[in-house]
């Protein structure tokens, strides 16, 4: 037996339940893995609010890092003792868990459980959105909503480091100065200021190469005008709820751009895809362009207590549960 989070039907934060549930052995491919830290984020609001529907009875959460303590049948990439993280198999918020050994990767000495568990979705999501989604280069200019953010940290470190103009923004002054630190040359206040006249300014017109938006509805369709001629728009989450309607007419009006809506799952979606995303962030990591710091902890049993902050924008940088 193992305590796990329990959603048994969507709904607030008291949707979670603390419980006690089988684990069982691990399978063909598998692994018993015992977490000692658990990333949360903004995705699974969604899963527990029923936004992006799942299965009931479900256990949430799809980050984590922790130790193999059995292997199953066939494993070849980890071994007992080892310390793991991972970022996209669902059910993370618990003790112990069964996990496909794929999914996992090795964490070197020099990275501590939490930051396993805080980097891997986060820093992933940071890795194909830079790379490979619209794969920035020195000399670009790049808008990032929600700069302060778990995924917004990374974004605005990794992109400097690439030699990015980075303009980010944010909901308060505390997160202005987050982000300031964090490598954005420009912050915008966007809960106060019309973000899209204040990028014009900034860019002297010429706007943005690219707009990462994980914002969605009350950004846009103003993130589009942002965005110069055959720029390239991705929108990547809905923290304010999701974009809908999208006249796909709005691209040729503003200067026939580009739009994407990514998720990570299938840009990591086989072995191979996720062991070159990890490796480039790893590197990024490894080489100081990217420091992640877990702002906040909360107990595993306080989840509900950590879903209200993340959802009342009270939050920076990323959070983790521990079992
Ligand atoms: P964050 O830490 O960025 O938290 C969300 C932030 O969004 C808040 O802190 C807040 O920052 C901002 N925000 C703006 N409007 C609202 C609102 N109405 N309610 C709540 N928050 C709001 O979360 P994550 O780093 O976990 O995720 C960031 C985004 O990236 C999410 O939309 C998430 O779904 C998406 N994502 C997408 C992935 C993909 O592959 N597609 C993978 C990973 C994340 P502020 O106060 O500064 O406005």
């Amino acid at each position: 037996m193992t305590k796990a989070i329990v959603v048994k039907a969507p709904g607030g934060p008291e949707a979670m339940s603390y419980e006690d549930v089988e684990v069982g052995k691990p399978g063909k491919g598998q692994v018993l893995l015992r977490h000692k830290a658990i990333g949360v984020n903004f995705i699974d609001v969604y899963h527990r609010s029923g936004l992006y529907p799942l299965p009931t009875p479900f256990t949430p959460g799809s980050e984590g890092a922790g130790d193999v303590v059995a292997v199953g049948e066939g494993v070849t990439n980890v071994a007992v003792g080892d310390r793991v993280a991972y970022g996209t198999s669902r059910g993370s918020y618990c003790a112990e868990r069964l996990i496909e050994a794929a999914q996992l990767v090795k964490l070197p000495p020099s990275i501590s459980y939490e930051t396993g568990a805080a980097m891997m979705l986060k820093g992933l999501t940071a890795q194909y959105l830079l790379r490979q989604t619209f794969p920035v280069k020195a000399g670009d200019t790049i808008l990032v909503h929600a700069a302060a953010g778990g995924v917004g940290l990374i974004l605005c470190q990794w992109a400097r480091a690439l030699g990015c103009t980075v303009i980010g923004t944010v909901g308060s002054n505390d997160k202005a100065k987050l982000a300031s630190e964090a490598g954005a040359h420009h912050v915008i206040l966007y809960r106060e200021e019309n973000f899209a006249a204040r990028v014009k300014e900034i860019t002297g017109g010429k706007l943005c190469d690219v707009v990462y938006d994980g914002v969605g509805k009350d950004t846009f369709p103003a993130s589009l005008d942002c965005i110069r001629p055959l720029g390239m728009f991705v929108s990547f989450g809905n923290a304010s709820g999701p974009v809908e309607a999208f006249n796909l007419g709005l691209l040729s009006q503003k200067g026939s751009l580009f739009a994407t809506r990514p998720t990570l799952f299938t840009y990591a979606s086989t072995p191979e895809r996720l062991r070159a995303m990890a490796d480039d962030l790893m590197q990024a990591i490894a080489s100081g362009a990217v420091k992640i710091d877990v702002h906040a902890r909360y107990k595993l049993a306080d989840v509900a207590q950590c879903h209200r902050d993340l959802e009342s924008r009270k939050t920076t940088g990323a959070s983790v549960l521990v079992p």
